[in-house]
């Protein structure tokens, strides 16, 4: 990976579509300026370089016996190793594969031999599965102290299985003391997963070193978006726990009336997994984990705070937060202005600027309740981002609020667009690359 790290903030790695040229409403076309990471992030060149060396060798796992076979199922294995090295897992952590954060937390909370305390900022996908096993919310406070103290306090009252609890928030991008967290859960007798969603793509992450029994992340956040995802954590729940899935893979003997399944990982892994997904992932944890961690943190940090000081410059911009005392956030910048539907400027950034933003709720209902908004604004940075994308979306925000938008857009079944749509919306066409329809 290049680390090219200057006064203009070059993208710091090379990602799948940096060249890519979508339509403009007016017409022409330009370079797609992409700003919604935090949903779903680019692939990394050495992912697709992996795959790409991989696919010839893609064949059955576990058990066929063909030479193909024996190398897809070591490289499926093998994973286990990169993602256990990227997260320095302890020896009786577990790596499972799942298919995203979403499903890696179903399948936690199926295990969690009681009740669960969360926050009320978290994504609904580390909040509603909880639900069904004991959820206890915490209303977070108007400080990070503050509901450090709330946490401690409902720990303390009732005991807890668990503490599931997000890295850094995917509305705002605030980080949490998760080693403080720890310590205060396993002190109360409760152990700490952590919903890495956000958190993993942007920060080094040492399960051992914080302390943390259970963590989730997303291969698609994680520059690999091939639908595979991981949940680790400590064995024993994993293994006393019901098999998430029944059927083949997961069992060491069938009969007719008895079952006995296998131990984590396999116990939740039933049925063909995905081993070109898995693949990517380990190869995006294998990339990420080589890359000097002060030059990514710093490279991010450069871009949003300039974007940060260019939106503020702005008559109407609020930007979301949820205390004043979180002590880092990763790339992620969420906002409103003044007077414009969040979804409206997000049709407009796309169709006369060709940059991509996030707007809505962002899976997060009770967090934007308690912020006081009903929408918002939400552009996120990653290894390709650079400060020429950054320049252009404050100056493409400047003009709409000097001016105004210069099309027409409607609502459409809760979405804005363009009115009239111009732009072409197929899907590009089988071996056309990079350049998605002839415009
Ligand atoms: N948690 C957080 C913090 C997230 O940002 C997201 C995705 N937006 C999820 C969980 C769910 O991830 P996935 O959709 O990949 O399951």
């Amino acid at each position: 990976m290049t680390a090219i790290l200057d006064q203009t903030c070059a993208p710091l790695a090379r990602v799948s579509g940096c060249d890519l040229r979508v339509p403009l409403v007016q017409g022409g076309t330009r370079v797609y300026a992409n700003f919604d990471y935090a949903a779903s992030a680019p692939a990394l060149a050495q992912v697709t370089d992996r795959l790409t060396e991989l696919l010839p060798f893609y064949a059955s796992v576990h058990r066929g016996a063909g030479y193909a076979s024996r190398i897809s199922t070591d490289c499926y294995e093998s994973s286990r190793d990169s993602v256990a090295r990227f997260l320095n897992c302890a020896d009786d952590q577990v790596v499972v594969f799942t298919r995203n954060t979403t499903d890696s937390l179903n399948l936690l909370a199926s295990c969690v031999p009681g009740d669960t305390v969360v926050l009320d900022i978290e994504h609904h996908a580390n909040f509603l599965p909880w639900t069904r096993h004991g959820r206890r919310v915490v209303p977070a406070a108007d400080t990070v102290e503050e509901t450090v103290r709330r946490v401690v306090a409902e720990l303390c009252a009732k005991p807890a299985a668990l503490l599931a609890i997000t890295g850094a928030s995917n509305v705002t991008g605030e980080v949490l003391p998760l080693e403080r967290l720890a310590t205060i859960a396993h002190q109360c007798g409760a152990r700490i997963l952590v919903d890495a969603a956000q958190l993993a793509p942007h920060r080094r992450i040492d399960l051992q070193a914080l302390d943390i029994d259970y963590l989730a992340f997303s291969g698609h956040k994680l520059y690999a978006p091939f639908g595979a995802g991981v949940l680790v954590g400590r064995r024993d729940w994993l293994d006393a726990a019901q098999p998430y899935l029944a059927g083949g893979g997961a069992v060491k003997e069938v009969g007719t009336t008895e079952t006995e399944w296998a131990c984590a990982p396999q116990r939740h892994e039933a049925g063909s997994p995905n081993v070109l997904g898995v693949a990517a992932l380990a190869a995006a944890c294998d990339a990420l984990g080589a890359l000097d961690e002060r030059t990514a943190i710093e490279h991010e940090r450069r871009l949003a705070d300039r974007l940060r000081a260019g939106l503020e410059a702005i008559a109407g911009v609020r930007f979301l937060r949820i205390w004043p005392d979180s002590a880092d956030s990763v790339g992620i910048v969420a906002f409103t202005l003044n007077g414009f539907e969040p979804g409206r400027v997000a049709a407009y950034l796309s169709a006369e600027h060709a940059i991509g933003v996030r707007d809505g709720r962002f899976c997060a209902h009770p967090l934007l309740a308690r912020l006081g908004v009903d929408g918002a604004l939400r552009a996120s940075i990653g290894l390709g981002s650079s400060a020429a994308d950054v320049d252009r979306l404050i100056e493409a925000i400047a003009t709409l609020v000097e001016r105004g938008p210069q099309w027409n857009y409607t609502r459409t079944d809760g979405q804005w667009n363009p009115a009239p749509e111009t732009r072409p919306r197929l899907a590009p066409e089988s071996g056309a690359g990079a350049a998605p329809c002839s415009f």
